[in-house]
């Protein structure tokens, strides 16, 4: 295989899914919902296949689409964009990273990324020649200067830095960064004039009445900013893989610059359904995060329960817990022996740094009903 390959492992969430259903283990591993998104968006789509939007939608994707992603950003966070030359349709979130990454990084560029990092993103940075940066992302909220403090970022700039990949609301740990810490991120960003990749994908998803602000929001950054987002979270679509790219023209025409050579175009009949969700269904996504709210402290308690030391998510599917507690240190070794000793499977977060910070660090999703997270806590009970 090609040296771009070399080095980069198959994706943990593969390797874990393939373990729960060899071993009929409840997953709260790989985080997709088990209950769809709202009924009236799959007859949208089912309408549209069989109303002829079978061909090609233009690369960029259907204008419905890029001007309902328009109105969500200027409904939601003041932003506006121009749906024709600031708005993409790309295939899922994944694409619009990987477009991004191809898009404005050359060989020997330096990427800084957040770490733990969702796993995508190395991947593409050395797809692209590029070399990663990573900044270690705290866990505690009350940490001086925030949780991604100042001198940790500095630590990781040179004179070969072109992009921060930033990811808020944050997989794997559940971190919505606030708006200090969204500021101090995008002083460095202006000060050493890097182009900000901001993985959004999860921002409908905030619990506690916890604010998701966009970094290009911030004075300066909408136009050094590239933000991306996707149907997946918002309305539990994950399988559909629609997603759109926002930001000055330079960014946006970039990102698609490199699509037309990857997809040239995302899926036709999916793209007017996900338009309708925007537009008709805005208010779906706050009844889901309170829903998840809610899940989201049933696993948190139930694992606190029998002993682990649980971080609150603040957003997301995801809630990370130290091992160590139980007497493990790795992570990996704690989660390919779940399955077997308590029927139960997540995901370790030691393939998601460059160095050992994640080693003990294991995450769970609360993505699924109660009736299983209930039976999952119930096993992770007795098979201590
Ligand atoms: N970024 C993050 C942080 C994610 O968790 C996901 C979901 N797997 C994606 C991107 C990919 O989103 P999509 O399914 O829209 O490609
Ligand atoms: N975003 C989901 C997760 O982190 C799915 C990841 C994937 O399937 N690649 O679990």
């Amino acid at each position: 295989t090609a040296a771009r390959l070399h080095g980069i492992p198959p994706t943990i969430f593969a390797e874990m899914s393939a373990l729960a259903a060899a071993t009929g283990a409840v997953n709260l591993g790989q985080g997709f919902p088990d209950v769809d998104g709202p009924e009236k968006i799959i007859e949208e789509a089912v309408s549209a296949l069989r109303s002829g939007r079978n061909q090609y939608a233009p690369g960029p994707g259907i204008p419905a689409l890029r001007e309902a992603v328009a109105a969500h950003q200027e409904r939601h966070y003041g932003l506006t964009f121009d749906p024709a030359r600031e708005v993409a349709v790309t295939t899922g979130a994944t694409e619009g990273i990987a477009a991004a990454i191809l898009a404005l990084v050359d060989p020997g560029d330096e990427v800084i990324l957040v770490e733990p990092y969702y796993d995508s993103y190395p991947a593409m940075v050395q797809f692209a020649g590029g070399v990663r940066r990573p900044v270690t992302l705290s866990l505690d909220p009350a940490a001086p200067g925030g949780r991604l403090p100042r001198a940790a970022l500095e630590a990781q700039v040179s004179s070969r830095s072109k992009v921060l990949l930033l990811n808020s609301p944050h997989n794997p740990t559940g971190t919505v960064l606030t708006r200090e810490e969204l500021e101090t991120v995008a002083a460095f960003a202006r000060d050493h004039d890097l182009t900000v990749v901001s993985d959004e994908v999860y921002e409908r998803l905030t619990f506690d009445g916890t604010p998701h602000i966009p970094i290009a929001t911030l004075p300066g950054m909408r136009e050094r900013t590239l933000t991306l987002s996707s149907i997946g979270k918002s309305y539990s679509f994950t399988g559909w893989k629609v997603g759109w790219a926002t930001g000055s023209e330079h960014l946006v025409q970039a990102l698609i610059g490199a699509k037309q050579w990857l997809t040239f175009t995302s899926g036709a009949p999916l793209q007017p359904a996900a338009a309708y969700a925007l537009e008709h269904l805005d208010h779906w996504p706050k009844e889901l995060a309170l829903d998840l709210q809610e899940r989201r402290d049933l696993l948190c308690a139930g694992l606190k329960g029998i002993g682990l030391d649980v971080t609150i998510p603040e957003g997301t599917y995801f809630a990370v817990s130290d091992i160590a507690d139980l007497g493990w240190s790795d992570g990996l070794e704690f989660c390919r022996a779940l399955p077997e000793r308590a029927g139960v499977v997540a995901i370790p977060l030691q393939g998601f740094y460059d160095g050992d910070a994640g080693k003990h660090l294991v995450r769970w999703t609360f993505t699924k009903q109660r009736d299983v997270i209930e039976e999952a806590l119930e096993r992770l009970g007795k098979g201590q």
